[in-house]
C-alpha cells in the first residue's frame, strides 16, 4: 500500500491504490467486464448518487466532460454568458467555450476565495439595466470549502439564472443553509453539479473519470443520451451526442473507494485541524484557511498563505516535501482567455491571493510524523526569514 511517503519524500497528494482496488482490476480482467457502461458502471451511480444525495448520477470520461454535459443540458449555447470564478482550475470555463458560450469572471471573496455573491449581486445589477443577463452561473467549490450558496441562490432567482456547481474539490463537502436551517451537501445545491475522479481527487479512479449528478429525471434521461452519441438503443441516435462514456474497470474501482470516501474525507478535517493548531504558534507569518461556520470543507487541498512562497516551497522541496500552487495564475490573466479582455488589476483580491498560496502534503494516509515534519520546515522557514529581517 502506498503510503504518500518514499524514500524519505512526503508528496503532496499521492493517488490512493489499496489492496482491494488492485484485486478488483484483477477479477475484472479475469471476467472480461472491461467494455464501457454495463452494470458495473449501473451500480456505481446509483451508490454514488445516494452518497450525493441526489436521485441521478450520470458517470463520464472526466470531471470536464461532466461541467460540459450539464451546461449543454440546462440550454448554454452560442451568444450566451455564464459566470465563473476566476481562481480555479481552467476546466471550469472551458466547457462554456466549447458550448460556443462566454466566459463572465467574478473575484474571489476575501476569506474563504470562493466568488463572492456581492460581486455577482452587482455585476447581475448592471446588466439587468442593460438587457444583458448572463444564462448560467458555474459556481466552483475550491479547495473542498463550499461557496455561500444561499445568496447565490437568491440571485440566480431574482435574475432566472442556472445555477451549475463545479463540486470536482468537493465530494462530501456540506454547506448549512441559513435559509432553510439544514445542512446541504455539495452538489444537490444547483440544477445540476460535476465532480472528477481524477486520481488526487478526494474520490480517484485509476485514470480518468468523473460524473454529473442532478434531480432532474428529464435531464438525467437526456444526458444518457448525449454522453452515448444520442442514443436512445444501440444505432439509434434521436439526437447529436458524443462519447463521453465511463470504462467498468473504472467504475468498478470507483465503488470499491466510494466505501472509503466519508473516512478520508474525516482524516483529511482531522489533519486540517491538527495543521491549524500546528500552525497557532507562526499565526502572523503563515495564514491558514478558514472555514466559515456554515461550511464542512474536506479539504481537498490545505492552503496557506505566505510571504515569500517560491523560497518557502523550495526550502520544503529540499526537505523532501512536495508543495503545490493552486493556482499561480487566475484564468483572467492567463493567455488562452486573453479574449476576454482582461488585464491585471481587474479581480485584486484573487491576484494578492494568487501570489500567496501554497498548497501543502494532504492525504487521508498522511501520518502525524509527516505533518509535524511539514510544519517544522514551514516553520523553520518562516522564522530563518524573520532574523534575515531584522
Ligand atoms: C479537477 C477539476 C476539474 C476537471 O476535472 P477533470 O476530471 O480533470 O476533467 C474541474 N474543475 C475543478 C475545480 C477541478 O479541480
Amino acid at each position: 500500500m502506498k503510503t504518500g511517503k518514499t524514500h524519505g519524500r512526503i508528496f503532496l497528494s499521492p493517488p490512493h491504490m489499496g489492496d482491494l482496488e488492485q484485486k478488483y482490476v484483477g477479477e475484472a480482467f479475469a471476467s472480461n467486464w472491461i467494455a464501457p457502461l454495463g452494470p458495473h458502471v449501473e451500480a456505481f451511480q446509483r451508490e454514488f448518487a445516494a452518497t450525493v444525495g441526489v436521485s441521478h448520477a450520470l458517470a463520464t470520461i472526466s470531471g470536464t466532460a461532466a461541467l460540459h454535459l450539464a451546461l449543454q443540458l440546462v440550454g448554454v449555447g452560442t451568444g450566451d454568458d455564464v459566470f465563473v470564478s476566476t481562481l480555479t482550475f481552467a476546466a471550469s470555463v472551458n466547457p462554456v467555450r466549447y458550448l460556443g458560450a462566454t466566459p463572465v469572471l467574478v473575484d474571489s471573496e476575501r476569506d474563504s476565495w470562493n466568488m463572492d455573491p456581492h460581486l455577482l449581486a452587482q455585476e447581475l445589477q448592471e446588466r439587468a439595466k442593460i438587457g444583458k443577463l448572463p444564462k448560467a452561473v458555474v459556481v466552483v467549490h475550491l479547495y473542498g470549502q463550499s461557496a455561500d450558496m444561499d445568496p447565490i441562490l437568491a440571485l440566480a432567482e431574482k435574475y432566472g439564472l442556472v445555477v451549475i456547481e463545479d463540486a470536482c474539490q468537493a465530494h462530501g463537502a456540506e454547506y448549512f443553509s441559513r435559509k432553510e436551517g439544514a445542512w446541504k451537501k455539495a452538489g444537490t445545491m444547483g440544477r445540476a453539479a460535476a465532480f472528477s475522479f481524477y486520481p488526487g481527487k478526494n474520490l480517484g479512479a485509476c485514470g480518468e473519470a468523473g460524473a454529473t449528478v442532478t434531480n432532474d429525471e428529464e435531464m438525467a434521461k437526456r444526458m444518457k443520451m448525449i454522453r452515448d452519441h444520442g442514443q436512445a438503443k444501440k444505432y439509434y441516435h434521436d439526437i447529436e451526442g458524443y462519447n463521453g462514456r465511463l470504462d467498468s474497470i473504472q467504475a468498478g474501482w470507483l465503488s470499491v473507494k466510494l466505501r472509503h470516501l466519508a473516512d478520508w474525507n474525516e482524516a483529511r478535517r482531522n489533519l486540517a485541524h491538527r495543521y491549524h493548531r500546528l500552525f497557532a504558534d507562526a499565526s502572523g507569518s503563515v495564514a491558514i484557511p478558514q472555514e466559515a461556520e456554515w461550511t464542512k470543507g474536506v479539504y481537498h487541498l490545505y492552503v496557506v498563505r505566505v510571504q515569500d512562497r517560491e523560497a518557502m516551497q523550495a526550502h520544503l522541496a529540499e526537505a523532501g516535501i512536495g508543495t503545490g500552487i493552486h493556482y499561480p495564475i487566475p484564468l483572467h490573466l492567463q493567455k488562452a482567455y486573453r479574449q476576454l479582455g482582461h488585464k491585471k488589476g481587474d479581480f485584486p483580491v484573487t491576484e494578492r491571493v494568487a501570489a500567496e498560496i501554497v498548497s501543502l502534503p494532504m492525504f487521508p494516509q498522511m501520518t502525524e510524523a509527516m505533518q509535524d515534519l511539514v510544519a517544522q520546515s514551514v516553520k523553520e522557514f518562516l522564522a530563518a526569514r524573520v532574523t534575515a529581517n531584522r
